[in-house]
């Protein structure tokens, strides 16, 4: 059995103060929630106050992105030492980083790797743009950015990734796929795809969580099917009520 696992992915939202007071309006009430996997990424700025916020809970904490330099020149980014300090997630390969800021394959690779060699537990992002979809390429896209994204990678720490397959033209739109869809993607493309990397067993204890529009009224549809573990929330996870229930119907998978 897989733990389900719910993560809010805050983007460039909430300043220090307005993350405090979301962390303090849905964590007492995601502290009674039992048998899910939790975690928060706020913007890098807000993880410290965050992190205080959190200490005591079972309740994770994870960076939305990381150089794989351990340091130097590098201005405006942040290591895997550094995020490692604060947290023990970080989300990797997302959409947004992929068609706003030019991350490939190869590079979400390097990132994999120092994510590995720094103990952190990534959040992996995959997923097809509309123009993919509409070309029928959704298998071939998933199926690249997992085979170039987690190459090189081993395989004990394999079992510690969890993937996110987020469609992107689901992400932020309002459009989500539909449970049956997203589950078809995983279990057809997603898993064997790591089974080819991994092996057999290593695909099943691999946690592949959907992403893209899931709300209090749609989460059930995707909790409620085999291949899908959970989910990466982005908008939201923005709002105490929603995230909560979010996560109360992950609990009820
Ligand atoms: C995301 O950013 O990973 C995401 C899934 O966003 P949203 O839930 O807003 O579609």
């Amino acid at each position: 059995m897989r733990t389900p696992m719910v993560a809010g992915n805050w983007k460039m939202n909430m300043t220090v103060e307005a993350a405090r007071q979301l962390v303090y309006a849905m964590s007492p009430r995601l502290r009674e929630i039992a048998g899910v996997e939790m975690v928060l990424c706020p913007p890098y700025t807000a993880l410290q106050a965050v992190r205080a916020l959190l200490e005591g809970s079972d309740i994770g904490l994870g960076a939305q992105n990381m150089l794989w330099e351990e340091k130097g020149a590098f201005t405006g980014e942040i290591s895997p030492s550094m995020v490692k300090e604060l947290c023990n997630y970080v989300i990797l390969g997302h959409s947004e980083r992929r068609t706003l800021f030019g991350e490939t394959d190869e590079t979400v690779n390097q990132r994999l790797r120092a994510a590995s060699r720094a103990g952190l537990t990534p959040i992996f992002c995959i997923g097809e743009t509309l123009q993919e979809y509409d070309a029928h390429k959704t298998a071939e896209i998933v199926r690249r950015q997992i085979s170039k994204g987690l190459a090189g990678l081993d395989a004990a720490f394999a079992r510690r990734i969890v993937v996110a397959y987020e469609p992107v033209w689901a992400i932020g739109t309002g459009k989500a796929s539909s449970g049956e869809d997203a589950n078809k993607v995983v279990g057809e493309h997603v898993r064997p795809a790591l089974a080819e990397l991994f092996g057999q067993d290593a695909a099943q204890v691999i946690r592949v969580l959907y992403g893209g529009s899931v709300t209090s009224a749609n989460a059930s549809e995707f909790f409620s099917r085999a291949e899908i573990d959970g989910a990466l929330v982005g908008g939201a996870s923005l709002k105490a009520d929603e995230f909560v229930a979010i996560v109360k119907a992950a609990s009820l998978r």
